[in-house]
């Protein structure tokens, strides 16, 4: 193995998958490899990569490691430099007179993304990003083989097979998983390790709102980019945006592209098994409706509380609405918010196949690369088991720190205090 270069296949062509794809192109110069990447969509367009993202410093500081220099002038289209004028990036909880009730104690301001990658972690410091351009900036000199749906592997003793739904199979020295929170690798290689869920459901929209709507929302939140509104029942509405308009600031119609999340918690149990991502299945009018009634029942009277049912009128009911700023209609998304912890189950064999991202450690949005593709670079020294059992390692420890941090976080927020599954 060490005269020729290994072949990796990667799995999922989303955010994790591309960014070890670069990684290990960037680094060719230490170990060459033959990267195979594979998503099962038909295009890089086929599926939604909307909404805005929240970005701390330590994963900018990944991103920056990753992506090839030449890529790194695209990145403010992705993540644009701060407007120090207009924008604060911190987050504010304000009760639904507008009060606030947290307020970060700090708000450094930092010019741009590379400044920022060098604070340390903090969580109340933040960046938003576009999450649909940073993809189309990943996917750059990435060559994607798209349609191809994986439906698991066959592990023998010199390699790996990635089996695919069209009846193909490729062969490689190693495989990682980067197909997201449900993966079928993961079901296949870890099937202990389930799906859990806080018992929080999440709505999420993208909107167009004008600059009148902005400006009073801004009343309350200022100039922050991320806002959380609680509402009385264990419930919030979330806004995040950059003030920067969508189309041109002479045109008398500007408009803002903002992110709407509403959240509430209900009764389940958490440890439901592989909760089905169509577990809602209520039309687009059906859940605006919901939403609005929910934010409605509690403090009606207050001009917070028009404001935030005014945002989920700009939702869309359907593609006729013409000409809607965004690239194509997107239905808002219902779902469970839900959670994977890989230190949840016992640690498992490192093989061939590995996995990355959300296919081994979803979590919730509410927190926030680079282990795999260092420690592949040290392959010819110390062997495909050692790299794959020091990125497990480190993995396992790291992320599942992140994704406990992130769920009690999520359940603080809903008022939901039972023990961490
Ligand atoms: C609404 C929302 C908001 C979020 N906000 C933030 C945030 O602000 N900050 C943050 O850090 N994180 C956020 N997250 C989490 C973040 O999106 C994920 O952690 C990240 O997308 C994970 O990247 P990934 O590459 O591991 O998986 P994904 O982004 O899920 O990509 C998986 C890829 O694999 C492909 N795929 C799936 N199955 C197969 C298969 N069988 N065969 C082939 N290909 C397959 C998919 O088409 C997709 O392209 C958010 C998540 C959601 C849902």
């Amino acid at each position: 193995m060490k005269n020729k270069s290994p072949t990796i296949l990667i799995i999922g062509a989303g955010p994790g998958g591309l960014c070890l794809a670069h990684a290990l192109e960037k680094n060719k110069n230490i170990k060459q490899f033959n990267v195979k990447i594979f998503d099962r969509e038909f295009s890089p367009t086929a599926r939604w990569q909307g909404y805005h993202v929240t970005l701390y410093s330590s994963g900018v500081k990944s991103l920056i490691q990753c992506v090839p220099t030449s890529l790194i002038p695209h990145i403010p289209h992705a993540i644009p430099d701060t407007n120090n004028l207009k924008e604060e990036h911190i987050v504010y909880a304000l009760n639904r007179s507008g009060h606030k009730i947290v307020q970060p104690p700090t708000n450094r301001q930092f010019p741009n993304f590379i400044e920022f990658s060098k604070y340390p972690l903090n969580f109340n410091e933040f960046m938003l990003g576009y999450r649909d351009v940073l993809r189309d900036i990943l996917l750059q000199d990435i060559e994607v083989q798209w349609g191809k749906k994986c439906v698991g592997y066959e592990e023998v003793e010199n390699g790996v097979f990635a089996l695919f739904e069209d009846g193909t199979r490729e062969f490689g020295d190693l495989l990682v998983a980067c197909d997201g929170i449900n993966s079928v690798i993961r079901k296949q290689k870890l099937p202990h390790l389930k799906i859990q869920n806080n018992g929080i459901i999440n709505i999420i929209a993208d909107i167009a709102p004008s600059q009148q709507l902005i400006s009073r929302l801004q009343k309350y939140t200022g100039n922050s980019l991320m806002n959380v509104i609680m509402g009385s029942y264990n419930d919030c509405s979330s806004q995040l945006l950059r003030m920067i308009p969508i189309n041109d600031e002479r045109e008398i119609d500007v408009r803002f592209r903002m992110t709407i999340i509403y959240s509430y918690a209900i009764h389940i149990s958490p440890n439901t098994d592989d909760i089905d991502r169509d577990l809602y299945k209520e039309t687009t009018a059906q859940i605006i409706n919901e939403v609005k009634t929910r934010i409605a029942k509690t403090n009606p009277e207050k001009e917070l509380t028009k404001l935030l049912l005014e945002l989920w009128d700009l939702v869309p009911l359907d593609d006729s609405v013409n000409p809607y700023p965004f690239k194509k209609f997107n239905p808002p998304r219902k779902k469970l918010i839900r959670h994977i912890d890989p230190k949840s189950i016992p640690i498992w064999e490192s093989t061939r196949v590995t996995l990355l991202g959300d296919a081994i450690h979803a979590m919730e949005p509410s927190l926030g690369l680079e282990i795999l593709s260092k420690s592949l670079l040290k392959m010819d020294k110390i062997g495909w088991e050692k790299c794959i059992w020091l990125y497990e390692n480190e993995m396992r420890q790291r992320t599942s720190r992140h994704v406990v941090l992130s769920t009690k976080a999520a359940r603080k927020l809903h008022g939901i205090y039972r023990a961490s599954s």
